[in-house]
């Protein structure tokens, strides 16, 4: 399976109680294995099946909503009119009524309630709560990394719940681009290595698989750095890397968590800046953050206060 995800799971503090290192190690040979199998079969996807259908007129109005409300955020953000219009763009990621709930054993507790959200395609949503809010929980469950205890989650036309642990790493692999806080690239390989290796377990091949790298390493501002380990670059290029790594396989959407949380503030807004580039080209971005000001850059802000979401412009929080 993905390595990187895998230690940057395993790196990432708050998702160390998550994840249980040497069980998921143990299943990554077979993982790729059925991976390649995969491969040479049609996509399994069955977006459009009869359960779907059903939840559609909901879902519709549900999003009617969201958009207007959207709109009352890009107009307090005076966003340029040309942007306004994008998210009309085909659903991407639809949850409804998702729920986590964590056994303490003496209480249970409610990290996510009732979490409804759609996004569309060519969105750059930002994700705004305090610590503590289950911005990273919801970061898990919409990168596949972790399952809801109830509720459902679509994405890319999936119905998530019914995909089996194969199909899943197929999905995080080929769907998400991960951009975390600590950048999470792996230490013993250099820049080109660490942006190719999603592309080796997506199976590209080799041809197309430089060419992609240099593009996206070319795209992020990094050409010149390409045989650098990651302990030769500053946190900025770093943190470039690792987007460079998570457009690389050209997902449906690229998910930050607290990406610019490890950068000072001029390294952080020029982050964004390729954010909002990266954007306008027509990537998908959910950035999670607890600052304000970093969610600012984003397009449509939806809040998160214990488990809870609501949608508006900043001076309501
Ligand atoms: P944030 O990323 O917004 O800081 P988290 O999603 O990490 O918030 O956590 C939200 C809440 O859920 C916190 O109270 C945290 O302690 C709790 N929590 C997160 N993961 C677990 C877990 N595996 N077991 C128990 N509680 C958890
Ligand atoms: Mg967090």
């Amino acid at each position: 399976m993905e390595e990187w995800i895998l230690q940057a799971a395993e790196e990432t503090e708050e998702k160390a109680r998550d994840t249980k290192p040497g069980e998921e190690e143990k299943k990554e040979p077979e993982e790729r294995a059925e991976e390649k199998e995969q491969e040479s079969s049609p996509e399994t996807t069955a977006p459009g099946n009869g359960e779907e259908k059903e939840q559609e007129p909901q879902a519709a109005g549900h999003t009617e909503e969201e958009k207007e409300k959207n709109e009352g955020v890009q107009k307090e953000d005076a966003l340029p009119a040309q942007q306004k219009s994008e998210p009309e763009g085909e659903e991407i990621l639809r949850m409804k009524d998702i729920c986590k709930d964590y056994d303490m054993g003496n209480e249970v507790l409610h990290v996510l309630k009732n979490v409804s959200l759609t996004v569309r395609r060519g969105e750059f949503l930002a994700i705004l709560g305090p610590s503590g809010s289950g911005k990273s929980t919801l970061m898990n469950i919409i990168g596949c990394l972790d399952v809801p205890t109830s509720g459902d989650y679509w994405l890319d036309g999936r119905h998530i719940a019914d995909e089996d642990e194969t199909s899943l790493a197929r999905i995080r692999s080929r769907e998400i681009g991960f951009v975390f806080q600590s950048f999470n690239l792996l230490q013993r390989q250099n820049a080109f290595e660490n942006v190719e290796l999603p592309l080796i377990y997506a199976n590209v091949p080799e041809k197309e698989r430089r060419d992609r790298v240099d593009e996206v390493l070319a795209r992020v501002g990094l050409s010149d750095k390409r045989e650098n380990m990651p302990n030769q670059l500053s946190g900025g290029q770093q943190q470039r890397v690792a987007i460079a790594r998570a457009i690389a396989n050209r997902p449906a959407i690229l998910l930050a968590d607290e990406p610019t949380g490890a950068l000072d503030q001029h390294t952080g807004a020029q982050v964004m800046e390729l954010f909002h580039e990266l954007n306008e080209e027509g990537n998908t971005i959910i950035m999670i953050t607890h600052d304000p000001k970093i969610a600012s850059h984003a397009k449509r802000i939806v809040r998160i206060l214990d488990g809870e979401i609501s949608e508006g412009a900043l001076e309501d929080a």
